[in-house]
């Protein structure tokens, strides 16, 4: 338990998500200050004075503030959009390194090995027939028939 706790923290990925939280928070205040103070002012002009936040209906003497339901949900929906957004740039950009790449995984023994190896430095295992599409485009390989 404290062994993986350990590489857990040795690895980095607790930099990585502290990051990640901090940026999350941020940005979550970010996006309700526009929900709030810039969206719904504006929505408020458009339904003639009708503030969303201020809305609410009394059943049975309970008040159901929807309003504020209705400003989570739109905050919610940015929220979304932009992170949607955010991860599809992130995917374009893996993509893009990973065509770019100079090593591959040995299929055998899942070291990280160069592109170019026909064999594996590691457990030599054969590789012929095993290249990576970007190896194969750029590198057509002469048989030499014995
Ligand atoms: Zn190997």
């Amino acid at each position: 338990m404290f062994k993986e706790f350990k590489e857990f923290i040795a690895k980095g990925n607790v930099l990585d998500m502290a990051v990640g939280i901090i940026m999350g928070t941020a940005f979550t205040a970010i996006v309700n200050s526009v929900v709030e103070d810039l969206l719904m002012p504006i929505i408020t002009g458009l339904t003639a004075g009708v503030d969303f936040s201020e809305l609410n209906v009394n059943i049975a003497g309970a008040q159901l503030r929807f309003g504020n339901l209705i400003n989570a949900i739109i905050t919610f929906l940015i929220i979304s959009l932009v992170m949607f957004s955010i991860v599809k740039a992130f995917n374009r950009n893996n993509k893009e390194e990973n065509a770019e790449a100079e090593s591959k995984d040995c299929p055998y023994c899942k070291t990280s090995i160069p592109v170019e190896a026909t064999r594996c430095p590691h457990c030599t295992s054969e590789l012929e027939g095993y290249h990576n599409e970007h190896t194969h485009a750029h590198n057509d390989r002469v048989t030499i028939v014995e």
